[in-house]
């Protein structure tokens, strides 16, 4: 049974903090590379890149990440190409350029280092609570909430808070039971040791319930629910959209390519120019590729020409950023990853 709520909430706290860091200290992970020479920048950097991504996936990515920008004067430092392409392949490309640009905020503002308060770090771009707090208590051992995707999970179940965590007034409940659970000291060990607790033992489809530091009083395992808790986000039908591409390719072998606006779908990203009907040119296998609240179907066709003649006929708008690329070039750009896979395939390369 979970602890009234009429115990004092220290001592409820305490126990759950005090067993879940006396569990890591035997079993949790302390060899990850964003462990290792822990510094904020690097904590920040592996806090964003693991929104979304497992660790499984993020390990390459920040190793290459902090063989490129070993420091945030680095970053700062780079071209936006230059950062898009180290994410190519990572998805959710906002948060690449919140990084470039948090960077050169910091170096304008803040002595080039990350800001020590968590309200000046939540004033950066792409910095909410949970990661302003995952900075501050994994890089500067201070005690503060942290509520990711592994974390909502553990408190929901151990709390028996049933419902979706997107719903404002979960979430709500969620941060309360965050916050009276921390402990005094040992910040860093005990967020790292929430997150591991989620994605080692109290896991989304196999919990290992027997064996978890904090089964004693968790609600969900008491009751059962523990399949249920915590609930799905509500499905909703995901739409499709036909995307015709065109491959100019010149008898170089280089491929025209232009970079994508801002904001909306690959946003700053390189890609294959679009037309609205796939009148033109050969065409080649589709391709389907799914986005969170889309699912796309690329349409791709070749057409062959000499450099520059290809766009008046296709009516392609004249762009600053449209160029041609050999394929040296184009595999060092951001590119989305269908895109990447569909110019491999033209080369007869492999793709991951
Ligand atoms: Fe998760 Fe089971 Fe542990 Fe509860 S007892 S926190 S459901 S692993």
């Amino acid at each position: 049974m979970p602890a009234p709520s009429s115990m004092p909430s220290s001592r409820k706290t305490d126990r759950f903090s005090e067993r879940l860091i006396a569990w890591w200290d035997h079993h949790g992970r302390k060899d990850l590379p964003w462990q290792k020479n822990r510094t904020p920048y690097r904590v920040w950097i592996s806090e964003i890149m693991l929104q979304q991504t497992q660790v499984s996936t993020v390990i390459a990515y920040f190793e290459r990440w902090m063989k490129k920008f070993p420091e945030l004067i680095d970053l700062a430092n780079s071209s936006e190409d230059e950062v898009m392409a180290l994410w190519s392949g990572l998805g959710y490309y906002s948060r690449a350029r919140n990084l470039h640009k948090s960077a050169q905020v910091c170096m304008d503002h803040f002595g080039g280092q990350l800001p020590e308060t968590t309200k000046e770090l939540i004033e950066l771009p792409g910095i909410g609570q949970s990661t302003a707090n995952a900075i501050m208590s994994l890089a500067h051992d201070k005690p503060a909430a942290i509520l990711d995707g592994n974390v909502k999970r553990v408190l929901a179940r151990h709390a028996g808070i049933e419902g979706w965590p997107g719903q404002s007034k979960i979430l709500r409940e969620l941060w309360n039971e965050a916050e009276s659970r921390l402990p005094q000291t040992r910040g860093a060990d005990y967020s790292q040791a929430s997150m591991d607790l989620g994605s080692l033992v109290c896991t989304r489809s196999s919990p290992g319930c027997a064996t978890c530091p904090v089964n004693d009083d968790c609600e969900a395992f008491r009751s059962g629910t523990v399949d249920k808790i915590p609930a799905p986000r509500p499905k909703k039908a995901v739409p499709s959209k036909s995307l015709h591409v065109l491959i100019f390719q010149d008898e170089q072998g280089r491929v025209l390519l232009e970079r994508r606006p801002p904001s909306g779908i690959w946003g700053g990203l390189w890609s294959l120019p679009e037309t609205k009907s796939g009148k033109s040119g050969t065409a080649l296998p589709e391709l389907e590729h799914r986005l969170t609240h889309l699912h796309l179907r690329i349409k791709p066709a070749l057409v062959t020409t000499r450099a520059g003649s290809g766009l008046k006929c296709h009516q392609l708008r004249e762009k600053a950023d449209t160029d041609w690329f050999s394929p040296d070039e184009w595999n060092r750009l951001g590119l989305p990853k269908p895109i990447r896979t569909l110019l491999s395939q033209l080369e007869g390369k492999t793709t991951a």
